[in-house]
């Protein structure tokens, strides 16, 4: 199986639990199209929906799948992954001291260099100001407070956020299958 295009590397799957949800949000859980056709022929996945590409064997066509469902069902991990994204989602893409969505970054809440740790409970979002301002400081020097407590935030509360903040793709047959489906009909 030989397609030999590039377009087709951007024909992800969307990949789902045995439940139809997917198999995770943050990130996104995507396969690769080559990782997809080998689940379907391996019996792991049934195919929801495809894509109007199709790769050719000498023997075979095969389209695409776009949607892909686990034949067994996987636990899903409770927490989210501690990434970037992750956490300006957590705190909604803001700087937890002033508001501003402008030039994020982050901030040690205790200071790395006083023995803070770069772990959700420590680190929350801040534009580049704030964290020039508040510099080497703890709070209470700097007298500076985040609006929300940095905390260790669960799936359930990140998609809540997700809502208001969908991926820049999304292939319409995903629609069906992604919790921000109704915010967008809406
Ligand atoms: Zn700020």
């Amino acid at each position: 199986m030989l397609p030999g295009s590039s377009s087709l590397e951007a024909s992800p799957a969307l990949v789902l639990n045995a439940d139809f949800r997917p198999l995770s949000y943050f990130p996104l859980s995507l396969w690769s199209w080559q990782t997809s056709i080998k689940a379907v022929f391996l019996e792991r996945v049934n195919i929801l929906s495809e894509y109007d590409r199709s790769v050719r064997s000498p023997s075979i066509e095969l389209k695409l799948p776009s949607v892909i469902s686990l034949k067994r069902y996987i636990k899903p991990a409770s927490h989210p992954a501690f990434t970037k994204f992750n956490l300006f989602l957590r705190d909604m893409f803001r700087c937890q001291y002033c508001g501003a969505s402008d030039v994020l970054t982050f901030d040690h809440v205790v200071p790395k260099a006083l023995g803070g740790r770069t772990t959700w409970s420590n680190v929350t979002t801040a534009c580049a100001s704030c964290n020039i301002r508040k510099g080497g400081r703890m709070l209470k020097a700097a007298r500076m407070t985040p609006r929300n407590a940095p905390i260790r935030p669960t799936n359930y509360q990140l998609m809540k956020n997700g809502r208001r903040f969908p991926p820049n793709f999304l292939h319409e047959s995903w629609r069906d299958y992604l919790y921000w489906d109704t915010e967008l009909e809406a």
